[in-house]
């Protein structure tokens, strides 16, 4: 099956009579005993459906989490006691976050690289036990050669996790080039309507999908039964809204390159992020103040554009630029996306 047959598919109970086409939410706190559940943090039908249709899709196999930094945390609570973890200096900030938190109590060692600097990156995984990789990267739009980092990676001991949430397995499975684990906040575009919070770890590797859910029955970063059923309802037209805003992505990039006032078009060439640099966070600020349609809000990958100058928050990095101002393409007509921007834009730029 194709990737989009996949997403409508896959997760659903037998073709049988009298089977409902969707699983139901299973509301169960525990189970009667003597079968496979046994308790609500171990298991829910409605997570393992969830968890077949985007295993299916990623190439692997998936355990669901209470949110994308849930599984973050899973994952980095593997590194063993003072060893190293190679990072990019532009991530998702809770990531970051998370690893400097770390750090801070002498748990790990943290080295931020220019994830596009491939030979700094392979030259850091030297001594590492885990290398990090966002592809597109969280707002600065770099990209990795995953398939080089990974086989440095592995050379030298290391796991790989790529953190997959922008592109979607519909445009990019990391698993393909032989990444050990895939990361995703389910709340962005897997989810894709912004009404939960997610977040899902995808592997081939057995022994590791033991360990983790090993780490998830005992700390209980567990997702609801409810948002499970949500995140595979939306799940069913990822391909779908993917295809429809990362078509309006590459009309606004056409469009927003002939702006003078745009200093910067940051877009990956594929995916339904854009970052544009203005000359100035004043700039910024009144432009993102100023939409009608786009939503001025954090978060991302939803139906609805959303738009938001990233150094409005204390944890971004410095040298992402003051003026950033990053776009989350929604499924809208694109003819309206751009009229509202082109408004917005003259009003932060008069
Ligand atoms: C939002 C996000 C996360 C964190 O996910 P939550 O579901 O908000 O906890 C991790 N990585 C990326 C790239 C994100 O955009």
């Amino acid at each position: 099956m194709r990737p989009a047959t996949r997403a409508v598919h896959s997760g659903r109970p037998p073709h049988e009579p009298d089977q409902p086409l969707n699983t139901p939410i299973t509301m169960a706190a525990t189970y009667v005993a003597g079968g496979d559940l046994e308790y609500g943090r171990y298991d829910n039908p409605t997570w393992r459906a969830f968890e077949e249709a985007l295993g299916e899709l990623e190439g692997g196999r998936c355990l669901s989490f209470a949110s994308g930094l849930a599984a973050v945390s899973t994952i980095l609570d593997l590194v063993a006691n003072g060893e190293k973890v190679v990072a990019p200096r532009h991530a998702y900030n809770g990531s970051l976050g998370q690893l400097a938190d770390l750090e801070a109590r002498g748990r790990i060692t943290s080295h931020l690289v220019d994830i596009e600097d491939t030979d700094a990156v392979v030259a850091a995984c030297e001594d590492a036990s885990l290398v990090w990789i966002e592809s597109p990267t969280n707002p600065a739009m770099e990209l990795a050669d995953i398939p080089t980092i990974t086989k440095a990676a592995h050379d030298a001991g290391a796991y790989v996790v790529v953190d997959n949430t922008f592109a979607t397995p519909v445009l990019q499975q990391p698993l393909e080039w032989d990444v050990d684990l895939v990361v995703h906040s389910a709340t962005k575009f897997i989810g894709g309507h912004a009404d939960l919070l997610m977040g899902a770890i995808v592997t081939r590797d057995e022994q590791l999908y033991g360990v983790l859910k090993g780490r998830r029955d005992l700390v209980g970063a567990i997702p609801g039964a409810f948002e499970a059923w949500l995140a595979l309802r939306g799940l069913r037209t990822l391909p779908l809204r993917m295809e429809r805003c990362q078509s309006n992505a590459a009309e606004l990039v056409r469009r927003l390159r002939e702006r003078p006032d745009v200093t910067e078009v940051r877009y990956p060439g594929f995916g339904g992020m854009i970052s544009i640099v203005l000359p100035d966070g004043g700039i910024a600020d009144l432009v993102q103040h100023s939409t009608r349609l786009w939503v001025y809000a954090t978060s991302l990958g939803g139906v609805e554009s959303t738009l938001e100058r990233r150094r409005r928050w204390k944890s971004e990095p410095a040298t992402i630029p003051d003026g950033l101002i990053r776009l989350s393409v929604g499924i809208e007509d694109v003819e309206d996306l751009w009229e509202d921007l082109v408004q917005a834009l003259d009003a932060g730029t008069a």
